[in-house]
């Protein structure tokens, strides 16, 4: 059984940094159940993809100290197990991959923090719950996902459709998160574990669960999936995780934000910047509105509000940051009406992405700025070419002010992860040529107060078409 791993992060061969297996060699290493195997189909700059193929070794499984403990005598021997993706895949990922799943990476500790374009091909799973299934573990942590569904037997047409499917996920996340998604999520659809179920796989499910499973619409499932025939335990994990679940918001606010956030504190800049944004869709008269780049969902918080919104999206390429988003607005305890307004979904601004288009109005703000240079290109025909709404609001530091803010050394940028900050004329010869280019009209507003020669600390640029 093979499962395979791709990018087309550019350079895709950083994938063997990510994974900590070079790219060139083939790794083969015993696993209890047989031998697994890491290599590479294919390891060019613009695509990379490392496969993990697992040659079980079904007398082994039988005679190991592995066997299953409750089946039968020809059961033990014809089965589907040498072929199908199950918990002894995540047995061979944990020993592929382990340091990949912990976040680490020797070379490229930045990219692993980083979610990247991925695609995942599942060989064959088995999963007698059906393809909806698949679905519900899957595309609520913002895969898209398809699926071929496989005869029981190629011979005998007339037999139908047996449970088994290939599966191909496609994304933008982390490494570790993907893994570790992928981890918990093929067990708990195959739901049949091929070893001694103990107390210690709670805590596993928990470890590779963290920061998601707490949050995921269907925990009770996965938990009781991949805990088959033991309810205590999934019921345990089920308790602990709903601990999990109300952290400390102060403590999973992301830090470096809170150091931008305390530095425009004094002049209350983000309070003025949402406002400025809303006074812009009032006058538009926008009624369903796009947040790219909402990141906690301070401003969905404020469109939430506004009556006159009737359906509001916020966006994020972070899942981190869409589950702060959540907590913060309290989704899961809106009144029904309240919730069908809002919705939030994980997408890269770089993707042209169909769920955003035919919108009143999207927003930008404090975004562009953590786009890599050379890729705003794409950012600019994802939002005004393919979404293309009706307005856009943009903001963005304005690079001038910076000497106002003491605390910042002359020449850095007010955050860790701004990849530029641009002056006034910078941002409105951008600006000009973004509306030439997709046939909007641009005007240019001050945020927060301006100094005379320094210009505001935050530039907003309205374009309309
Ligand atoms: N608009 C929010 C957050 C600004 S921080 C606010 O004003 O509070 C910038 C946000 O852009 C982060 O949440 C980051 O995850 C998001 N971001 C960065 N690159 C992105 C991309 N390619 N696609 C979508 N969101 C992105």
């Amino acid at each position: 059984m093979l499962l395979t791993l791709s990018t087309t992060h550019r350079p895709a061969t950083d994938l063997g940094h990510l994974l900590h297996k070079n790219p060139s060699r083939l790794h083969s290493f015993d696993v209890s159940f047989g031998e697994a195997h890491v290599f590479y189909p294919e390891a060019t700059e613009s695509r990379c993809t490392a496969a993990l193929l697992l040659d079980i070794d079904p007398v082994a499984l039988v005679r190991g100290k592995h066997g299953r403990p409750d089946s039968g005598t020809l059961d033990q021997y014809v089965n589907d197990r040498p072929y199908v993706l199950s918990s002894f895949l995540s047995v061979a990922l944990r020993n592929a991959f382990g340091t990949a799943m912990s976040g680490r990476s020797k070379e490229r500790q930045q990219l692993a923090d980083q979610p990247i374009p991925l695609e995942a091909q599942l060989s064959v799973i088995s999963c007698r719950a059906g393809e909806g299934l698949i679905r519900e573990l899957f595309e609520p942590l913002g895969y898209s996902v398809a699926t071929v569904r496989h005869p029981l037997d190629e011979k005998f047409p007339e037999w139908g459709d047996g449970p088994y499917y290939s599966v191909t996920l496609v994304g933008v996340a982390r490494v570790r998160d993907f893994l570790n998604h992928l981890f918990v999520l093929i067990p708990a659809l195959d739901a049949e574990k091929h070893y001694w179920i103990g107390k210690d796989e709670v805590e596993k499910l928990l470890r590779k669960g963290e920061g998601w499973l707490a949050e995921h619409p269907h925990k009770e499932t996965i938990a009781q999936r991949y805990l088959p025939r033991h309810r205590h335990l999934a019921r345990e994990a089920l308790a602990r995780l709903a601990e999990e679940d109300n952290p400390d918001p102060d403590l999973t606010e992301q830090t470096h934000a809170r150091e931008e956030t305390k530095m425009e504190e004094p002049i209350r800049l983000w309070q003025q910047r949402m406002g400025s944004v809303l006074a812009v869709l009032r006058s538009a008269g926008a009624k369903r509105v796009l947040d790219l780049g909402c990141g906690e969902g301070r401003l969905l918080q404020a469109l939430l509000e506004d009556k006159s919104l009737t359906e509001i999206v916020g966006m994020d390429v972070s899942y981190r940051s869409l589950e702060i988003a959540q907590r913060r607005l309290k989704l899961d305890r809106l009144p029904e009406k309240q919730r069908e307004r809002i919705k939030l979904m994980q997408g890269s601004l770089m993707y042209r992405d169909k769920r955003l288009a035919g919108y009143d109005a999207a927003t930008v703000v404090e975004v562009i700025e953590h786009l890599d240079p050379p890729r705003l290109a794409a950012f600019e025909r994802v939002l005004f070419e393919a979404a293309h709404p009706k307005t856009v609001v943009v903001t963005t530091p304005n690079a001038e002010y910076n000497l106002k803010f003491d605390t910042l050394p002359a020449g850095q940028f007010r955050h860790k992860d701004h990849r530029f900050e641009w002056t006034r004329d910078q941002f409105q010869q951008w600006a000009q040529r973004i509306s030439q280019q997709f046939g909007y009209n641009a005007r240019f507003l001050p945020i927060g107060e301006e100094d005379a020669a320094l210009g505001p600390p935050t530039q907003m640029g309205v374009f309309t078409l």
